[in-house]
Protein backbone atom coordinates (compact mmCIF):
# COMPACT_ATOMS: atom_id res chain seq x y z
CA UNK A 1 0.00 0.00 0.00
CA UNK A 2 1.23 3.48 -0.74
CA UNK A 3 0.05 6.82 1.07
CA UNK A 4 -1.20 9.57 -1.13
CA UNK A 5 -2.72 12.73 -0.57
CA UNK A 6 -6.56 13.44 -1.30
CA UNK A 7 -9.27 15.81 -0.45
CA UNK A 8 -12.19 14.01 1.40
CA UNK A 9 -15.44 15.27 2.79
CA UNK A 10 -15.39 13.24 6.32
CA UNK A 11 -19.20 13.55 6.98
CA UNK A 12 -22.44 15.00 4.82
CA UNK A 13 -22.16 18.52 6.75
CA UNK A 14 -18.57 18.60 6.78
CA UNK A 15 -16.22 21.02 3.55
CA UNK A 16 -14.07 18.81 1.34
CA UNK A 17 -10.70 18.63 3.27
CA UNK A 18 -7.33 17.61 2.69
CA UNK A 19 -6.49 13.92 3.57
CA UNK A 20 -4.37 11.28 3.29
CA UNK A 21 -5.22 7.44 1.54
CA UNK A 22 -4.03 4.19 0.80
CA UNK A 23 -3.73 3.13 -2.78
CA UNK A 24 -2.73 -0.55 -3.79
CA UNK A 25 0.86 -1.84 -4.98
CA UNK A 26 0.09 -2.50 -8.97
CA UNK A 27 -1.17 -5.85 -8.98
CA UNK A 28 -0.47 -8.28 -11.76
CA UNK A 29 -3.71 -6.54 -14.27
CA UNK A 30 -3.22 -3.47 -13.02
CA UNK A 31 -2.62 -0.25 -14.20
CA UNK A 32 -1.44 2.32 -12.14
CA UNK A 33 -2.34 6.49 -13.11
CA UNK A 34 -0.90 9.44 -12.34
CA UNK A 35 -4.14 11.93 -12.21
CA UNK A 36 -3.53 14.98 -14.15
CA UNK A 37 -7.44 15.98 -14.18
CA UNK A 38 -10.43 15.51 -12.10
CA UNK A 39 -13.75 17.47 -13.27
CA UNK A 40 -16.63 18.27 -10.76
CA UNK A 41 -19.87 16.51 -11.56
CA UNK A 42 -22.97 17.17 -9.36
CA UNK A 43 -23.21 13.65 -8.74
CA UNK A 44 -20.33 14.87 -6.65
CA UNK A 45 -21.80 17.09 -4.15
CA UNK A 46 -25.21 14.85 -4.34
CA UNK A 47 -23.06 12.28 -2.84
CA UNK A 48 -20.82 14.20 -0.80
CA UNK A 49 -23.84 15.67 1.01
CA UNK A 50 -25.33 12.27 1.20
CA UNK A 51 -28.53 13.49 -0.70
CA UNK A 52 -28.91 9.80 -2.45
CA UNK A 53 -28.36 8.19 0.97
CA UNK A 54 -26.32 5.71 2.41
CA UNK A 55 -22.86 7.99 1.48
CA UNK A 56 -19.34 6.13 2.79
CA UNK A 57 -17.01 8.62 4.92
CA UNK A 58 -14.68 9.34 4.15
CA UNK A 59 -15.12 10.13 1.17
CA UNK A 60 -12.98 10.86 -2.19
CA UNK A 61 -14.91 12.27 -4.99
CA UNK A 62 -13.88 12.23 -8.31
CA UNK A 63 -15.29 10.18 -11.52
CA UNK A 64 -14.16 12.59 -14.49
CA UNK A 65 -10.32 11.50 -14.37
CA UNK A 66 -7.78 11.88 -16.97
CA UNK A 67 -4.07 11.49 -16.37
CA UNK A 68 -0.98 9.09 -17.63
CA UNK A 69 -0.13 5.61 -17.07
CA UNK A 70 2.80 5.51 -14.92
CA UNK A 71 3.14 1.62 -14.25
CA UNK A 72 1.55 -1.29 -15.33
CA UNK A 73 1.44 -5.48 -14.05
CA UNK A 74 3.31 -7.58 -15.11
CA UNK A 75 0.17 -9.29 -17.35
CA UNK A 76 -1.11 -6.07 -18.52
CA UNK A 77 -2.08 -5.95 -22.40
CA UNK A 78 -3.81 -3.25 -22.90
CA UNK A 79 -1.90 -0.38 -21.87
CA UNK A 80 2.18 0.58 -21.34
CA UNK A 81 3.74 3.61 -19.49
CA UNK A 82 3.07 7.08 -20.92
CA UNK A 83 -0.28 6.41 -22.34
CA UNK A 84 -3.24 8.88 -21.83
CA UNK A 85 -5.96 7.30 -19.98
CA UNK A 86 -9.45 8.39 -18.43
CA UNK A 87 -11.32 6.79 -15.83
CA UNK A 88 -15.21 6.81 -15.18
CA UNK A 89 -17.87 6.27 -12.79
CA UNK A 90 -17.29 2.44 -12.46
CA UNK A 91 -13.43 0.54 -11.80
CA UNK A 92 -14.80 -3.04 -11.92
CA UNK A 93 -18.11 -5.06 -11.76
CA UNK A 94 -18.71 -8.83 -11.68
CA UNK A 95 -18.19 -9.91 -15.53
CA UNK A 96 -20.61 -12.72 -15.66
CA UNK A 97 -23.53 -11.57 -15.52
CA UNK A 98 -25.67 -10.62 -18.27
CA UNK A 99 -25.38 -7.06 -18.63
CA UNK A 100 -21.44 -7.36 -17.75
CA UNK A 101 -21.63 -9.63 -20.23
CA UNK A 102 -23.42 -7.16 -22.49
CA UNK A 103 -20.72 -4.56 -22.10
CA UNK A 104 -23.66 -2.51 -19.95
CA UNK A 105 -21.28 -2.59 -16.30
CA UNK A 106 -23.01 0.44 -15.42
CA UNK A 107 -26.04 -2.32 -14.34
CA UNK A 108 -23.83 -5.20 -13.20
CA UNK A 109 -26.50 -7.36 -11.16
CA UNK A 110 -23.89 -8.28 -8.63
CA UNK A 111 -23.57 -4.19 -8.25
CA UNK A 112 -21.18 -2.31 -10.33
CA UNK A 113 -18.13 -0.62 -8.23
CA UNK A 114 -17.82 2.78 -8.48
CA UNK A 115 -14.92 4.47 -8.61
CA UNK A 116 -15.80 6.24 -5.31
CA UNK A 117 -18.42 5.52 -2.17
CA UNK A 118 -18.29 2.05 -3.18
CA UNK A 119 -16.19 -1.07 -2.09
CA UNK A 120 -13.42 -3.14 -4.53
CA UNK A 121 -14.69 -6.56 -5.58
CA UNK A 122 -13.71 -8.13 -2.05
CA UNK A 123 -16.45 -5.84 -0.53
CA UNK A 124 -14.80 -4.17 2.17
CA UNK A 125 -11.74 -2.27 0.47
CA UNK A 126 -13.45 0.92 -0.32
CA UNK A 127 -12.72 2.69 -3.26
CA UNK A 128 -11.56 6.82 -3.50
CA UNK A 129 -12.24 8.58 -6.70
CA UNK A 130 -9.94 11.72 -8.64
CA UNK A 131 -9.30 14.21 -6.21
CA UNK A 132 -5.89 12.69 -5.56
CA UNK A 133 -2.67 12.93 -7.02
CA UNK A 134 -3.45 8.81 -8.46
CA UNK A 135 -4.73 5.90 -8.71
CA UNK A 136 -4.74 2.52 -9.65
CA UNK A 137 -7.22 0.66 -11.57
CA UNK A 138 -7.92 -3.00 -13.08
CA UNK A 139 -7.24 -2.55 -17.04
CA UNK A 140 -9.75 -3.90 -18.43
CA UNK A 141 -11.65 -0.54 -16.68
CA UNK A 142 -9.09 2.01 -18.08
CA UNK A 143 -10.40 4.22 -21.46
CA UNK A 144 -7.89 5.24 -24.26
CA UNK A 145 -8.11 9.10 -24.87
CA UNK A 146 -7.56 9.54 -28.45
CA UNK A 147 -4.09 11.35 -29.55
CA UNK A 148 -4.43 14.97 -29.33
CA UNK A 149 -7.05 15.99 -27.28
CA UNK A 150 -7.08 18.50 -24.57
CA UNK A 151 -6.84 16.55 -21.43
CA UNK A 152 -8.78 19.02 -18.95
CA UNK A 153 -11.43 19.64 -21.43
CA UNK A 154 -11.50 15.65 -21.69
CA UNK A 155 -11.93 15.13 -18.01
CA UNK A 156 -15.95 16.00 -18.48
CA UNK A 157 -16.06 13.58 -21.15
CA UNK A 158 -15.87 10.40 -18.76
CA UNK A 159 -19.14 10.92 -17.04
CA UNK A 160 -21.18 13.83 -18.71
CA UNK A 161 -19.91 13.19 -22.03
CA UNK A 162 -21.12 9.15 -22.09
CA UNK A 163 -24.10 10.24 -19.83
CA UNK A 164 -25.39 12.48 -22.72
CA UNK A 165 -24.21 10.61 -25.68
CA UNK A 166 -25.16 7.02 -24.60
CA UNK A 167 -28.92 8.08 -24.75
CA UNK A 168 -28.73 9.80 -27.70
CA UNK A 169 -27.36 6.79 -29.37
CA UNK A 170 -30.04 4.05 -27.78
CA UNK A 171 -32.56 5.99 -29.02
CA UNK A 172 -31.25 6.46 -32.40
CA UNK A 173 -31.04 10.26 -32.54
CA UNK A 174 -30.72 11.24 -36.33
CA UNK A 175 -30.13 13.66 -38.29
CA UNK A 176 -32.65 16.68 -38.42
CA UNK A 177 -34.83 15.00 -34.92
CA UNK A 178 -35.98 18.01 -32.85
CA UNK A 179 -34.02 17.52 -29.67
CA UNK A 180 -33.92 19.57 -26.59
CA UNK A 181 -31.16 19.26 -23.52
CA UNK A 182 -33.20 20.39 -20.45
CA UNK A 183 -30.76 22.34 -17.99
CA UNK A 184 -27.56 24.01 -19.62
CA UNK A 185 -25.17 22.36 -17.17
CA UNK A 186 -22.01 19.97 -17.20
CA UNK A 187 -23.77 17.46 -18.64
CA UNK A 188 -26.51 19.38 -21.05
CA UNK A 189 -23.85 21.63 -22.64
CA UNK A 190 -21.75 18.27 -23.39
CA UNK A 191 -24.71 17.10 -24.62
CA UNK A 192 -25.65 20.03 -26.99
CA UNK A 193 -22.26 19.45 -28.58
CA UNK A 194 -23.00 15.59 -29.54
CA UNK A 195 -26.66 16.12 -30.24
CA UNK A 196 -25.22 18.68 -33.14
CA UNK A 197 -22.35 16.20 -33.80
CA UNK A 198 -25.34 13.97 -34.68
CA UNK A 199 -26.85 16.40 -36.39
CA UNK A 200 -30.15 17.13 -34.68
CA UNK A 201 -31.79 20.48 -34.56
CA UNK A 202 -30.59 21.13 -30.75
CA UNK A 203 -32.81 23.99 -28.53
CA UNK A 204 -31.92 24.36 -24.98
CA UNK A 205 -34.49 24.60 -22.21
CA UNK A 206 -32.91 26.32 -19.43
CA UNK A 207 -34.53 27.99 -16.27
CA UNK A 208 -31.38 30.25 -16.19
CA UNK A 209 -32.61 33.38 -19.20
CA UNK A 210 -28.94 34.81 -18.90
CA UNK A 211 -27.73 31.41 -20.81
CA UNK A 212 -29.32 32.01 -23.85
CA UNK A 213 -26.03 33.73 -25.85
CA UNK A 214 -23.80 31.02 -24.49
CA UNK A 215 -26.26 28.49 -25.52
CA UNK A 216 -26.14 29.72 -28.97
CA UNK A 217 -22.76 30.15 -28.94
CA UNK A 218 -22.66 26.30 -27.77
CA UNK A 219 -24.31 25.47 -31.13
CA UNK A 220 -27.34 25.11 -29.63
CA UNK A 221 -30.14 26.16 -32.35
CA UNK A 222 -32.75 28.02 -29.89
CA UNK A 223 -33.07 28.17 -26.59
CA UNK A 224 -36.34 28.02 -24.58
CA UNK A 225 -36.62 30.30 -21.07
CA UNK A 226 -38.39 27.45 -19.18
CA UNK A 227 -39.34 30.63 -16.02
CA UNK A 228 -41.11 32.63 -19.37
CA UNK A 229 -44.95 32.57 -18.68
CA UNK A 230 -45.93 31.37 -22.11
CA UNK A 231 -43.40 29.06 -22.82
CA UNK A 232 -45.16 25.44 -22.17
CA UNK A 233 -47.86 26.60 -24.35
CA UNK A 234 -46.08 27.81 -27.33
CA UNK A 235 -43.82 24.66 -27.63
CA UNK A 236 -46.16 21.84 -26.86
CA UNK A 237 -45.88 19.21 -29.56
CA UNK A 238 -42.74 20.31 -30.47
CA UNK A 239 -39.96 17.27 -29.81
CA UNK A 240 -38.71 14.63 -30.61
CA UNK A 241 -36.72 13.70 -28.04
CA UNK A 242 -36.14 15.63 -24.77
CA UNK A 243 -32.75 14.63 -22.58
CA UNK A 244 -33.72 15.96 -19.38
CA UNK A 245 -30.35 16.63 -17.08
CA UNK A 246 -31.33 18.71 -14.31
CA UNK A 247 -30.14 17.82 -11.03
CA UNK A 248 -32.62 19.66 -8.85
CA UNK A 249 -36.58 19.26 -8.63
CA UNK A 250 -38.77 20.23 -11.49
CA UNK A 251 -42.12 19.16 -12.71
CA UNK A 252 -41.20 16.17 -15.38
CA UNK A 253 -45.11 16.32 -16.26
CA UNK A 254 -44.52 19.92 -17.75
CA UNK A 255 -41.86 18.93 -19.92
CA UNK A 256 -43.59 15.72 -21.06
CA UNK A 257 -45.99 18.12 -22.83
CA UNK A 258 -43.48 18.98 -25.12
CA UNK A 259 -42.65 15.91 -26.57
CA UNK A 260 -45.04 14.93 -30.14
CA UNK A 261 -47.14 12.19 -29.98
CA UNK A 262 -45.55 8.43 -29.00
CA UNK A 263 -41.52 10.46 -28.54
CA UNK A 264 -39.34 9.71 -25.43
CA UNK A 265 -38.25 11.91 -22.69
CA UNK A 266 -34.82 10.34 -20.81
CA UNK A 267 -34.01 11.24 -17.76
CA UNK A 268 -30.76 10.94 -16.25
CA UNK A 269 -30.47 13.94 -13.54
CA UNK A 270 -31.52 12.55 -10.37
CA UNK A 271 -32.68 15.10 -8.28
CA UNK A 272 -35.81 13.70 -5.01
CA UNK A 273 -38.19 12.67 -6.48
CA UNK A 274 -41.85 14.73 -7.58
CA UNK A 275 -45.17 13.41 -8.61
CA UNK A 276 -45.89 12.10 -11.86
CA UNK A 277 -48.98 12.27 -14.11
CA UNK A 278 -50.62 9.84 -16.21
CA UNK A 279 -52.16 11.89 -18.64
CA UNK A 280 -49.23 13.21 -20.56
CA UNK A 281 -47.95 10.11 -21.22
CA UNK A 282 -51.08 8.15 -21.95
CA UNK A 283 -53.02 10.88 -23.85
CA UNK A 284 -49.87 11.04 -26.37
CA UNK A 285 -48.33 7.75 -26.30
CA UNK A 286 -45.40 9.44 -24.66
CA UNK A 287 -42.28 7.61 -23.23
CA UNK A 288 -40.45 8.30 -20.07
CA UNK A 289 -37.23 6.67 -19.41
CA UNK A 290 -33.80 6.91 -17.66
CA UNK A 291 -30.43 6.12 -18.53
CA UNK A 292 -27.28 5.70 -16.70
CA UNK A 293 -23.93 6.76 -17.82
CA UNK A 294 -22.40 3.57 -20.29
CA UNK A 295 -20.49 0.90 -20.18
CA UNK A 296 -16.77 0.62 -21.32
CA UNK A 297 -17.83 -0.05 -24.53
CA UNK A 298 -19.98 2.44 -25.49
CA UNK A 299 -17.44 5.43 -23.35
CA UNK A 300 -14.62 4.60 -25.71
CA UNK A 301 -16.97 4.57 -28.72
CA UNK A 302 -18.20 8.11 -27.08
CA UNK A 303 -14.49 9.60 -26.68
CA UNK A 304 -13.41 8.35 -30.50
CA UNK A 305 -16.76 10.27 -31.05
CA UNK A 306 -15.92 13.04 -29.83
CA UNK A 307 -12.48 13.23 -30.69
CA UNK A 308 -13.73 12.61 -34.38
CA UNK A 309 -16.21 15.24 -34.36
CA UNK A 310 -13.96 17.63 -32.47
CA UNK A 311 -16.14 17.75 -28.95
CA UNK A 312 -14.49 18.35 -25.62
CA UNK A 313 -16.31 20.25 -22.44
CA UNK A 314 -16.06 23.72 -22.00
CA UNK A 315 -14.23 24.19 -18.55
CA UNK A 316 -12.86 25.97 -15.75
CA UNK A 317 -10.03 25.11 -14.10
CA UNK A 318 -8.74 25.17 -10.76
CA UNK A 319 -6.66 24.49 -8.01
CA UNK A 320 -8.13 21.11 -5.29
CA UNK A 321 -7.67 24.17 -2.73
CA UNK A 322 -11.00 25.86 -4.51
CA UNK A 323 -13.18 23.00 -4.53
CA UNK A 324 -15.20 24.13 -1.71
CA UNK A 325 -16.20 27.50 -3.62
CA UNK A 326 -16.85 25.46 -6.65
CA UNK A 327 -19.30 23.36 -5.20
CA UNK A 328 -21.53 26.55 -4.07
CA UNK A 329 -21.26 27.86 -7.71
CA UNK A 330 -22.17 24.63 -8.98
CA UNK A 331 -25.18 24.43 -6.92
CA UNK A 332 -25.89 28.23 -8.24
CA UNK A 333 -25.71 27.04 -12.00
CA UNK A 334 -22.79 29.58 -11.72
CA UNK A 335 -20.18 27.48 -14.05
CA UNK A 336 -19.56 27.42 -17.70
CA UNK A 337 -19.57 24.29 -18.18
CA UNK A 338 -17.65 22.27 -16.07
CA UNK A 339 -14.96 22.95 -12.43
CA UNK A 340 -12.11 20.56 -13.40
CA UNK A 341 -9.59 20.65 -10.80
CA UNK A 342 -5.61 20.39 -12.12
CA UNK A 343 -4.29 18.22 -9.53
CA UNK A 344 -1.15 19.37 -10.12
CA UNK A 345 -1.98 21.40 -7.05
CA UNK A 346 -2.46 18.72 -4.68
CA UNK A 347 1.27 17.65 -5.80
P1 LIG B 1 -25.00 20.79 -13.15
O1 LIG B 1 -23.75 21.14 -13.90
O2 LIG B 1 -25.22 21.38 -11.82
O3 LIG B 1 -26.23 21.11 -14.14
C1 LIG B 1 -27.55 20.94 -13.73
C2 LIG B 1 -28.41 21.97 -14.44
O4 LIG B 1 -29.75 21.80 -13.97
C3 LIG B 1 -28.08 23.41 -14.14
O5 LIG B 1 -27.05 23.93 -14.93
C4 LIG B 1 -29.40 24.10 -14.43
O6 LIG B 1 -29.51 24.36 -15.82
C5 LIG B 1 -30.42 23.06 -14.08
N1 LIG B 1 -31.01 23.39 -12.78
C6 LIG B 1 -30.38 23.52 -11.60
N2 LIG B 1 -31.24 23.86 -10.63
C7 LIG B 1 -32.45 23.94 -11.23
C8 LIG B 1 -33.74 24.24 -10.76
N3 LIG B 1 -33.96 24.54 -9.47
N4 LIG B 1 -34.76 24.21 -11.64
C9 LIG B 1 -34.53 23.90 -12.92
N5 LIG B 1 -33.30 23.62 -13.42
C10 LIG B 1 -32.28 23.64 -12.58
O7 LIG B 1 -25.10 19.21 -12.93
P2 LIG B 1 -24.54 18.01 -13.83
O8 LIG B 1 -23.21 17.62 -13.34
O9 LIG B 1 -24.77 18.33 -15.25
O10 LIG B 1 -25.53 16.85 -13.35
C11 LIG B 1 -26.92 16.96 -13.58
C12 LIG B 1 -27.67 15.83 -12.90
O11 LIG B 1 -27.33 14.60 -13.56
C13 LIG B 1 -27.31 15.61 -11.44
O12 LIG B 1 -28.50 15.25 -10.75
C14 LIG B 1 -26.34 14.44 -11.48
O13 LIG B 1 -26.32 13.69 -10.29
C15 LIG B 1 -26.96 13.64 -12.59
N6 LIG B 1 -26.06 12.69 -13.25
C16 LIG B 1 -26.62 11.54 -13.69
C17 LIG B 1 -25.86 10.62 -14.39
C18 LIG B 1 -26.49 9.39 -14.95
O14 LIG B 1 -25.78 8.46 -15.33
N7 LIG B 1 -27.79 9.33 -15.04
C19 LIG B 1 -24.50 10.88 -14.60
C20 LIG B 1 -23.98 12.07 -14.15
C21 LIG B 1 -24.76 12.98 -13.46
P3 LIG B 1 -30.19 25.73 -16.34
O15 LIG B 1 -29.51 26.83 -15.59
O16 LIG B 1 -29.88 25.73 -17.79
O17 LIG B 1 -31.64 25.61 -16.06
ZN1 LIG C 1 -20.86 12.09 -12.82
ZN1 LIG D 1 -21.94 -8.10 -13.67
Amino acid sequence: MTKIPAYAALSARAPLAPHTIERRETGPHDVQIDILFCGICHSDIHQARNEWGGSLFPMVPGHEIVGTVVNVGAHVTKWKVGDSVGVGCFIDSCRECEACQEGEEQFCEAGMNATYNSYERDGKTPTYGGYSTNITVNEDYVLRIPAGMPLERVAPLLCAGITTYSPLRQYGIKAGDQVAILGLGGLGHVGVKIAKAMGAKVTVLSHSASKREAALALGADDFIDTSAEDAFKTNAKRFDFILDTVSAQHDYNAYLGLLKRDRNMVLVGIPDPIPLSAAPLVMQRRHLSGSLIGGIRETQEMLDFCAEHGVVSDVEVINIQQVNEAYERVLKSDVRYRFVIDLASLK
